[in-house]
């Protein structure tokens, strides 16, 4: 299984926010959408960082309120790891894992055209197993 099969089913709507703006505003969106990160893009959709709720949490408890005020290109990770649509879903997870980190930007051409999330790749996983199994039990049994 690769990455184009998740994005063929949760859609390739991607949250993004752009350098200049707010921690504050930041955290508006997280919120509103019930999400854990945002990918902080320009104009053309290219990749400049990613802001997790856990970027927020940990600037928050080291220099307090006037974080929300900063511009979000101040607190996100620049140094992303992406991956492209036809990357195995394995691979995806193993580098989540070794990063310690819960979302990856999908980019083609230069450009963000998806994401998943750790639990994007753990459901398919889960499916993927599934079916297995099943087409195993049928086989043993006919
Ligand atoms: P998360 O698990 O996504 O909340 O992120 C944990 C930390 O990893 C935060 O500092 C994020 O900015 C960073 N992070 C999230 N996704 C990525 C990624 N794809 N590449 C590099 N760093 C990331």
């Amino acid at each position: 299984m690769i990455v184009s099969h998740i994005l063929a089913t949760k859609g390739r709507e991607v949250a993004t926010i752009g350098p200049d703006a707010s921690v504050s505003d930041a955290v508006q969106v997280l919120g509103t959408r019930s999400i854990g990160a945002l990918v902080v893009a320009d104009g053309d959709a290219r990749v400049l960082g990613i802001i997790s709720e856990r970027d927020i949490v940990k600037h928050l408890a080291k220099t307090g309120f006037s974080t929300l005020a900063e511009p979000v290109s101040l607190h996100m990770t620049s140094k992303v790891v992406t991956c492209a649509e036809s990357d195995p879903i394995l691979t995806v997870v193993e580098q989540m894992t070794s990063g310690r980190f819960r979302h990856m930007p999908v980019v083609s051409e230069g450009k963000l055209v998806g994401i998943v999330s750790i639990g994007d790749v753990v459901k398919a996983r889960l499916e993927q197993m599934a079916r297995e199994s099943d087409a195993l039990r049928e086989y043993i049994t006919n």
